[in-house]
């Protein structure tokens, strides 16, 4: 049963921009070239926030948490980021309409959520951009029907095991990660 449609066309528009002027490999999605190259956006990590990822419209800049190349779970830290920075083009990109917006506001997310149930409207919209980003859905299901493994096709699009499982779960093709209600919990916890 497929209760979440994870739809962002916005997305897809990005990545074939990026493709059409760069050319290169469709996988895994170039998401920092894409932000810096595309988009004119420069990626720096921070060892001073406290959140997981920061846009910085007015400067152009997404800033990422440090501490979290040292990993968490069984998520390998780049690919964390590699996260990270697709939620952060989705705001610049949905949210400051890549700079157009009149007085766009800098972007403090918290915690990157891979889930359906993220609670913020914009927090979400980010979200379902970076997942539409960074796993395409026809390239996801070819995977998938090729490899029909969590762990082998997140390392084909180079995303953690725990959002290739949600995204392949928002096709109906697996159940949500197992541990799901704990990082449900984790984050009421983090609040
Ligand atoms: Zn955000």
């Amino acid at each position: 049963m497929v209760n979440v449609k994870y739809e962002d066309p916005r997305a897809h528009a990005v990545r074939e921009r990026y493709l059409g002027v760069f050319g290169g490999p469709e996988l895994p999605v170039p998401v920092e070239a894409i932000a810096g190259d595309l988009l004119g956006l420069r990626v720096e990590e921070s060892g001073e926030i406290d959140c997981s990822g920061m846009l910085l419209p007015a400067e152009r800049r997404i800033l990422l948490n440090a501490h979290e190349r040292a990993g968490g779970r069984d998520d390998p830290p780049l690919r964390r980021f590699r996260f990270t920075i697709a939620h952060e083009i989705g705001h610049w990109v949905c949210h400051c309409l890549e700079g157009r917006a009149r007085d766009p506001k800098p972007a403090f997310c918290r915690e990157v959520d891979l889930t359906e149930v993220a609670d913020k409207t914009l927090e979400r919209e980010a979200n379902v951009f970076a997942a539409e980003l960074l796993m395409p859905e026809p390239a996801v299901r070819e995977a998938w029907e090729e490899l029909k493994d969590v762990t082998a096709c997140a390392a084909r699009f180079d995303v953690s095991p725990t959002a290739m499982q949600w995204r392949l779960h928002s096709f109906g093709l697996s159940n949500p990660p197992a541990d799901a209600d704990g990082l449900e919990t984790d984050r009421k916890a983090a609040r």
